[in-house]
């Protein structure tokens, strides 16, 4: 068995796929397993990186038939059922490896609306570097306007942008009011941080558009209080260094000033689910999505499965159904997949895949979130708790859950970020920053 991604498909994959008589390799370009719903939280400071990743090796150590390969997979030969991998950060890797089964889950990346170039000016958070950029953009954004004598310029050090109000805009918006009325509030003399302005745009006509509208009511109301200003109906239509460019508003699209514009809209999926499709001449959407069968094979080969945010899924009526791309998806797609090889190992057969919508939660600050769970809806210190439960059971590792227990235990009480450090050469990517000699 070959498994390709060491995300929340291809994790619970190898995790059932463990306890089978099989011998498992698990190939990821990193070495760790990434909690990617907590990055916003590396990116305001209020968790470590290590907090939310765990290595690969260290959760299977005591599997002996699971193999943990870091490598780049860069291209599939589905007759000869090999892969063509390539060295992932330096690290040399064996230019092929052969499967019986092959299951891959790869992943999404985000995309920029056809415009990448602004990715050089609006950061994501989906990948723990790119939750570091962010992070060192946020805080040296204050750094820099706590030295600046222009009010415009300060103002434009002081202007927060996140793009697209999904869960991730939301919970990103959120901690940066946080950050900016509470955590900073006393550390700045020349500034006072909770003048920061914080805005959040979004094409559609409300926040949070996979929830109730009710509880997007209730999402708005907290991100206000925040300080944070949703714009609804607006879209981005351009980026650079020195701010972004909305529409929407009726006439020529708005000008704001900003030092600091954060990515949270549009997702795209891996390049694997491509190649996997002009391989087997299965469609793919417009987000790149490879459709599988019911059974999340591809179509002609029963031994490859593909699964999690780069699938769509065929369905009985021979439509295809996207399912949300969010970790239960791919978590239950990655178990049923290990499932199927279980049933075929006996030879019985498997039903086709089905999705248990569990719910939906999303947080916003401190005691504030909102839950849609099985029709049931909840907001503040009640959703905020079953958030905070969740995400600890669902985090890899018993260490790390402790860490981010105690983190979040102790930031509720004393309002702190311990993990506000600007490191790296991120400040330099934006141009210069003002000089002290230029205070008055
Ligand atoms: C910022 C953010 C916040 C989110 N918040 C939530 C949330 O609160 N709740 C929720 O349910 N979902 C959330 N999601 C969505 C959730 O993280 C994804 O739906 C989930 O990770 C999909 O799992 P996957 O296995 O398909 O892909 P991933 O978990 O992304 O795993 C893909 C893996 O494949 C590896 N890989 C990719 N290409 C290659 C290659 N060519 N060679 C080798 N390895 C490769 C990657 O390194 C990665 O480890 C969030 C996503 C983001 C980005």
């Amino acid at each position: 068995m070959v498994v390709v991604g060491g995300g929340f498909g291809g994790l619970q994959a190898v995790a059932k796929l463990r306890r089978l008589p099989v011998a498992v390799t698990l190939v990821d370009r990193r070495n760790f397993h990434l909690f990617q719903p907590l990055t916003y939280q590396v990116a305001t400071g209020a968790l470590s990186p290590g907090e939310i990743a765990y290595p690969l090796r260290a959760i299977f150590k005591r599997n002996r038939n699971v193999h943990v390969l870091m490598a780049e997979v860069e291209d599939f030969d589905l007759e000869a059922r090999e892969l063509h991998l390539g060295s992932a950060e330096g690290v040399p890797a064996p230019a092929t490896i052969t499967y019986d089964t092959l299951i891959v889950s790869g992943g999404s990346r985000y995309s920029y609306f056809g415009h990448e170039e602004w990715s050089d000016h609006a950061a994501e958070v989906k990948s723990l570097e790119s939750a570091l950029t962010v992070r060192n953009r946020l805080l040296s954004a204050f750094e820099a306007a706590e030295w600046e004598s222009d009010p415009e310029r300060r103002a434009a050090w002081l202007t927060f942008v996140v793009v697209g109000a999904g869960p991730t805009g939301v919970e990103m918006a959120g901690q940066i009011g946080e950050l900016a009325r509470d955590t900073l509030r006393a550390d700045f003399r020349s500034i006072d941080p909770r003048k920061a302005r914080i805005l959040l745009v979004e094409a559609a006509d409300r926040a949070l558009t996979t929830f109730p509208r009710s509880l997007s009511v209730k999402a708005g109301r907290s991100l206000e209080k925040l300080g944070v200003t949703v714009l609804t109906q607006r879209t981005v239509v351009g980026v650079d260094a020195e701010g972004v460019a909305i529409g929407g508003g009726g006439g020529k699209p708005e000008r704001i000033s900003s030092r600091t514009v954060i990515w949270a809209a549009g997702v795209t999926a891996s390049g694997l689910a491509r190649k996997l499709a002009e391989l087997t001449g299965a469609e793919t959407d417009r987000a790149g999505r490879v459709t599988v069968e019911p059974d999340l094979t591809l179509p002609g080969h029963q031994e490859v499965f593909a699964l999690g945010d780069m699938v769509r899924v065929r369905d009985a009526a021979g439509g295809s159904t996207v399912l949300p791309g969010v970790a239960p998806v791919a978590m239950q797609q990655g178990r049923y997949a290990a499932r199927v090889v279980r049933d075929r190992l006996r030879s019985r057969p498997t039903p086709t895949f089905r999705y248990r919508d569990k719910g939906n939660l999303a947080t916003i600050g401190r005691g504030a979130a909102v839950a849609d769970i099985k029709g049931l809806k909840l907001s503040g210190h009640l959703a905020w708790i079953t958030w905070l439960v969740v995400h600890l059971w669902y985090l890899i590792g018993f260490q790390n859950r402790l860490l981010v227990f105690v983190r979040w235990t102790t930031s509720f009480f004393t309002h702190g970020r311990g993990a506000r450090l600007i490191t790296g050469q991120n400040v330099e990517d934006r141009g210069a920053m003002p000089r002290p000699s230029s205070k008055d």
